[in-house]
Order: C-alpha cells, then sequence, then structure tokens
C-alpha cells in the first residue's frame, strides 16, 4: 500500500508556485462539497479545535500510541472567558501587559480561543511530537513553548521557522505568521475520472468519497493527507505532468511489482546515495514516484 503522500511541483519558483495550485485546487471546488475526512473517533482533548486540527492531531495521537510514546493535549480549545482569566493572572505575575505577552496572549489574539492550537504533554511526548508532527502538519511554534502547536504546513512538508517567542510576532485576531492555507485537495484532469478514481482508490487503499455523476471523483487516500480528486475534461493528459506524487512504501519492490501488475506504466529508476525511487505512470499516463519508507 502507498502511503506518506507528498507533492512536488518542477519550477525555479517554488513558493509562488505552491500558493497558485492551492487557489487553484480551491478553484476546482466549484459546484462540489466533499465529504470531510473525519476521523470515526476523535483523541481525547480535540473538542471543539478546528475539524482539521482534531484529525491531525488524532492520527498523531494514535501514532504515538502505536509506538508507545506517551501523548496527551494538556490544553486545547479554550473559551474567551478562560484565556482572559488567564492573561489577567498573566498580567497581575508578570508585572505588566507587555512582560505577560511573552507567555499569554488577551482572547483575541490567542489562537487557543480559535480552535488553532494544543498544548501537549509530558515533555517526552512533545519532543516526539516535534520530531514526526510534520507528518500531519503539525509543527511547534514558539522558541519558548515547547508544549505548544500549531498545524501550520502542509502534511509532510518541513515546518516553517519558529517564532521567538509571543510578544515578538506581529499579532492580529485571525492568524499569528503561519500558514492560512491548508492543502485539502489535489485535482487530476482526466476525460474519464471514474476508472481512474478507482484505480487510485485501489492502489492508496482509499476509499471514493463522492462520485458527482462522474464529471467530479474525489478519494480519500489518508486519513491527515490531501484527498485526490478527478475532474473530467475534454483534452486527453499531453504529456509529462508539471506536479506529481511522490509516495513512500514499506515493501518498495513489492508495491512497484503490485502497480505495474493493475496497469501502472514504468518510466525509470533513480539512484542516489542514500534515496532511491521509482517513477511510474497511472493508467491515464500522470507520472508519480514511489520511494522506500524511512
Ligand atoms: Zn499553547
Amino acid at each position: 500500500m502507498l502511503t506518506g503522500i507528498l507533492v512536488r511541483v518542477n519550477t525555479t519558483r517554488v513558493a509562488k508556485t505552491v500558493a497558485s495550485i492551492l487557489i487553484a485546487g480551491a478553484a476546482a471546488c466549484i459546484g462540489t462539497a466533499p465529504a470531510a475526512a473525519v476521523p470515526v473517533s476523535s483523541a481525547p482533548g480535540t473538542a471543539g479545535l478546528t475539524p482539521a486540527l482534531a484529525s491531525a492531531y488524532t492520527s498523531a495521537w494514535t501514532e504515538a500510541k502505536r509506538e508507545g510514546v506517551q501523548l496527551s493535549i494538556t490544553s486545547g480549545k479554550r473559551s474567551w472567558a478562560q484565556q482572559q482569566q488567564m492573561w489577567r493572572d498573566g498580567v497581575a505575575q508578570y508585572g505588566s501587559a507587555s512582560a505577560a505577552r511573552r507567555w499569554v496572549l488577551p482572547p483575541n489574539e490567542s489562537t487557543h480561543v480559535s480552535g488553532r492550537a494544543i498544548d501537549v504533554g509530558p515533555r517526552t511526548g512533545a519532543a516526539w511530537l516535534e520530531t514526526t508532527g510534520r507528518r500531519w502538519g503539525l509543527c511547534r511554534t514558539f522558541d519558548n513553548e515547547w508544549w505548544h502547536f500549531e498545524l501550520v504546513t502542509i502534511p509532510g512538508l518541513p515546518c516553517p521557522p519558529r517564532l521567538p517567542a509571543l510578544d515578538e510576532m506581529s499579532v492580529g485576531p485571525d492568524r499569528v505568521g503561519g500558514m492560512t492555507l491548508t492543502a485539502a485537495m489535489i485535482t487530476v484532469d482526466t476525460t474519464d475520472p471514474l476508472p481512474l478514481a478507482r484505480w487510485w482508490a485501489q492502489q492508496t487503499g482509499g476509499e471514493i468519497l463522492a462520485e458527482n455523476e462522474g464529471w467530479f471523483v474525489t478519494v480519500k487516500i489518508s486519513d491527515a493527507g490531501p484527498l485526490l480528486a478527478f475532474q473530467k475534461t475534454a483534452d486527453p493528459t499531453p504529456g509529462k505532468n508539471r506536479i506529481h506524487l511522490d509516495f513512500v512504501a514499506d515493501e518498495r519492490a513489492a508495491a512497484i511489482e503490485g502497480l505495474l501488475a493493475a496497469g501502472a506504466t514504468h518510466v525509470a529508476d533513480h539512484d542516489m546515495p542514500g534515496f532511491a525511487w521509482t517513477v511510474l505512470a497511472d493508467p491515464d499516463g500522470n507520472q508519480f514516484c514511489v520511494a522506500q519508507h524511512g
């Protein structure tokens, strides 16, 4: 089975192109309402968090349990009144609003109040999450708070640089230095969406979420990552795509053998010190890569 999706874009202007892909992805959603990938049962402490953060943390918490790592939320969603009380206590404790800002924010600025931050413990669990959290888009965001995590990167991509401390950010009620865009879906143009969507659902162990009469088919391929979507167009796939999916597999050779048997085409093998991958094409000619996990 394929896991660990990463989208790679061939370009010299990475940041700008990623932004335009996300915007293009949003534009492709017009007219459809794909079902959100909500986990069956959420981890303790996730009530009131945004669905994206609750889902990402639940995936991380499940993996932590599997690896025998202790991890729990010590503070998640806070009410306005709770944060107001914390802010008042902070000002009293540190002597002034400007001194208190290093450790606590007023309710209109706290990402805990908007359900977009979690504090975790114990310290060993937080350290584990700091190392592995980016798999689900979770990052430690402040130098002075080892416990505070937010959803600030695309699952699998590196975390943005940490901010020195709460008081040194330029803060606002909406968002504090980080991403405001979340990758929801990667959409592929094709002349025949349904068979291609079924093929990808099968290869990834995923499931088709919505068919929309065959013109826009969505596939859930992982619990935390973006959906795949297949959108009907009149033009056949013209040649090498300018965006591709990178997968990792625990048993790479076996995964590739299975994909070839299922109708994928072999394009190339690449090998460099410490990293080897195979380029394949799906039945429509869309190229993607499979590398060894870990
Ligand atoms: Zn926090």
